[in-house]
């Protein structure tokens, strides 16, 4: 192997997938700091149970996890497990988005993308909240994909029309609204969600997504529901399964498409 083979296949990856461990380690905080509102910027990051200032050392994404063996240094309170598997997970999804898109401001996109979508998911699990603010993260996100996504398009992936990107935002989101007046088993956080993913996917990939999330929760509420654990009428989080089926229909949708449509 040359320097240059080298350099594309082990240290570019593995650059991606670090600087999602560390920006994962961040979202930790946002996660944990923003419904409780306290500021995400302001002082150092602490213990929540002895309140103890957490140093340097301690804040290693993964690594420190490991050393301490999860547990706090000074009051010994168990680390949620929580931290590190977000860390490792922020860092997988940067490396796919690499693996998917390569060098190109589309993979940066996609990156943003990933981290505001775990930290809608985890807050919307955590709280049932959904902050405004995450949509017109993502509305700028959506301007940036548009300009980055025609430096990939072409053969291999199909350009994403501002045409269908309207489209896909209205009817997927028209759609979700009606059925929240109907039915009132879709929160506005859904609506919203999905309706300026359509600006970011386009019509065909947010319908895959629409369709997806509620697949992916079907599967996963079944044993729930079947052990009677959760009724059927208990207010589920879709927010979280809708955060799952765009991340994957970003990296994977034009794919499971054509295989979907190739089964026939
Ligand atoms: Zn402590």
């Amino acid at each position: 192997m040359n320097a240059a083979t080298i350099a594309i296949n082990i240290f570019i990856p593995l650059m991606f997938f670090l600087y999602g461990i560390c920006i994962g380690s961040f979202l930790n905080v946002v996660i944990y700091r923003l419904p409780l509102e306290i500021p995400v910027y302001k002082g150092r990051s602490f213990c929540p149970k002895c309140n103890n200032s957490l140093h340097a050392v301690d804040l290693v994404p993964i690594f420190s996890f490991l050393f301490l063996k999860g547990k706090c240094r000074y009051c010994g309170d168990k680390i949620s497990l929580r931290y590190p598997a977000f860390e490792t997970l922020t860092g997988i999804m940067f490396l796919l988005c690499y693996l998917a898109y390569g060098l190109t401001w589309y993979t940066i996109v996609g990156c943003a993308l990933m981290s505001i979508l775990i930290c809608i998911a985890m807050i919307d699990y955590d709280t049932m909240i959904v902050f405004d603010r995450w949509h017109f993260i993502l509305l700028a996100l959506a301007v940036c994909s548009y300009f980055a996504q025609k430096q990939i398009a072409g053969t291999v992936y199909p350009e994403i029309t501002l045409l269908s990107r309207i489209l896909g935002s209205v009817v997927v989101g028209g759609g979700l609204l009606i059925l929240a007046l109907v039915t009132g088993g879709v929160g506005l956080g859904d609506v919203k969600l999905m309706a300026v993913m359509g600006l970011i996917l386009g019509l065909k990939l947010n319908i895959m997504a629409f369709f997806l999330a509620y697949i992916i929760a079907a599967i996963c509420m079944l044993k729930p529901l079947i052990t009677k654990k959760v009724k059927s009428k208990t207010e589920v989080p879709m927010v979280p399964f809708f955060a799952i089926s765009c991340a994957t229909a970003f990296l994977y949708g034009d794919r499971i498409i054509s295989w979907y449509f190739n089964l026939f």
